[in-house]
């Protein structure tokens, strides 16, 4: 029945999609997206509250029959780049674009909402549906808990849409899916002195170097082989002139992991390696910043068995397709740490060529994605809620 509703509403979300896809709104000012949405709500009589501080909404469908609560989240945002590609939904946006496909994500749950409605008597709970912004800016999953709007629920479940994965497959696997990330910033500090005369100064760019380089052995030599890491730095600025000893320089940088225990030890190695490194050179090194971004997501063995056995009964067991995790973050992550959930990736890519990469101006997804995933976040909702 699911399945025969996603195909019915296709239409409707392959529409929608591409309105979104030519108007796409950055992290945090999708006014006219969320606007939409709530139209959408409207028509079909699902009550819904914005999200102070974000623009955000959380709707909430009533089952016919009592029983838990589950969250169904899409993420709406677009992303600072040009479109390249040239289809006929083009963005018509300068230098935006929904290149990472959440455009279909909100489509999707639109059409999983009509799905619900149209079966509200059999369901066995409530459904809230969690359109959320800014998620490539690092979500709003933490104000809207904030503001209390995760009381009450039970389980989420989330989709991403992915163009490595062809359309038609679905990724639901145990364990890290996606990485945690933080960020953090040094400051390296030196002494400024005549280019002629490094004896009389200390110099910041030598001491940053030497810092940049032994950062690397954080993940070559000191964490266990088959653990994932990754230390990354993003932007090294230093100097004044190209004839004058750099008095400071700054490092900013972004870390990743799976196991959450990194998370707390990352800073310790590098505070380690950059203050001596920098001591070595008379410098001094100071950790000014670290952000805890997003944890990694991980998808316990016990919602991703039951993940697998709602998409077989679906689209039969050749759908469940093997992917690694990936280093990329999500928000998502936030709120299946607050109330439990299960994270799956929906084939977006083409069957007959290379898929361009999340992120590129080229990007774009099979639209088969669309009902796939309206039909999967249907299905989820009431088969969770009826165990
Ligand atoms: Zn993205
Ligand atoms: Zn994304």
């Amino acid at each position: 029945m699911v399945l025969e509703l996603a195909k019915q509403y296709q239409s409707y979300m392959v529409e929608l999609r591409r309105h979104l896809h030519m108007h796409p709104e950055l992290s945090l000012k999708e006014f006219e997206t969320s606007k939409l949405v709530q139209r959408e709500l409207e028509k079909l009589g699902i009550p819904f509250k914005e999200v102070p501080g974000s623009t955000s909404v959380m709707a909430t469908i009533r089952g016919g029959k009592p029983g838990k609560t589950i969250a169904l989240r899409a993420d709406m945002d677009a992303l600072p780049i040009q479109e390249l590609g040239d289809p006929p939904y083009k963005s018509q946006v300068e230098g935006v674009m929904h290149a990472c496909g959440h455009d279909g994500h909100t489509a999707a749950l639109l059409g999983a909402a009509h799905i619900l409605m149209d079966l509200r008597e059999e369901i066995a709970g409530t459904v809230k549906l969690f359109f959320e912004s800014g998620e490539e800016f690092g979500g709003t999953v933490q104000i809207a808990d904030k503001e209390g709007y995760l009381e009450g629920i039970d389980h989420c479940f989330g989709i991403h849409i992915w163009a490595d994965v062809p359309v038609g497959r679905i990724s639901c696997a145990p364990g890290a899916r996606m990485a945690g990330t933080d960020l953090f910033t040094l400051k390296i500090t030196g002494k400024g002195a005549h280019a002629s005369t490094p004896n009389q100064g200390i110099d910041a760019v030598v001491a940053a170097s030497s810092i940049v380089m032994n950062l690397q052995t954080i993940v070559s030599r000191e964490l266990f082989p088959q653990d994932v890491g990754l230390v990354t730095i993003g932007k090294l600025t230093a100097g004044q002139r190209f004839n004058a000893i750099a008095d400071e320089a700054i490092l900013e940088g972004n870390l990743r992991y799976f196991d959450p225990a990194l998370s707390d030890q990352y800073p310790v190695m590098i505070n380690r390696i950059a203050e001596n490194t920098a001591a070595a050179f008379r410098a001094k090194s100071e950790m000014i910043y670290h952000l805890k971004g997003t944890p990694a997501v991980i998808n316990s063995e016990e919602d991703a068995a039951f993940g697998q056995k709602v998409i077989t009964e679906l689209f039969g067991g050749d759908c469940l397709y093997d992917m690694p995790p990936l280093m990329a973050g999500e928000d998502f992550a936030i709120f299946m740490e607050r109330v439990g959930g299960l994270f799956v990736f929906v084939g977006g890519g083409p069957l007959d060529r290379e898929p361009a990469p999340h992120h590129n101006g080229h990007f774009d997804i099979d639209e088969d994605s669309l009902w796939m995933s309206a039909a999967l976040h249907a299905k989820y909702a009431i088969e969770y809620l009826r165990k």
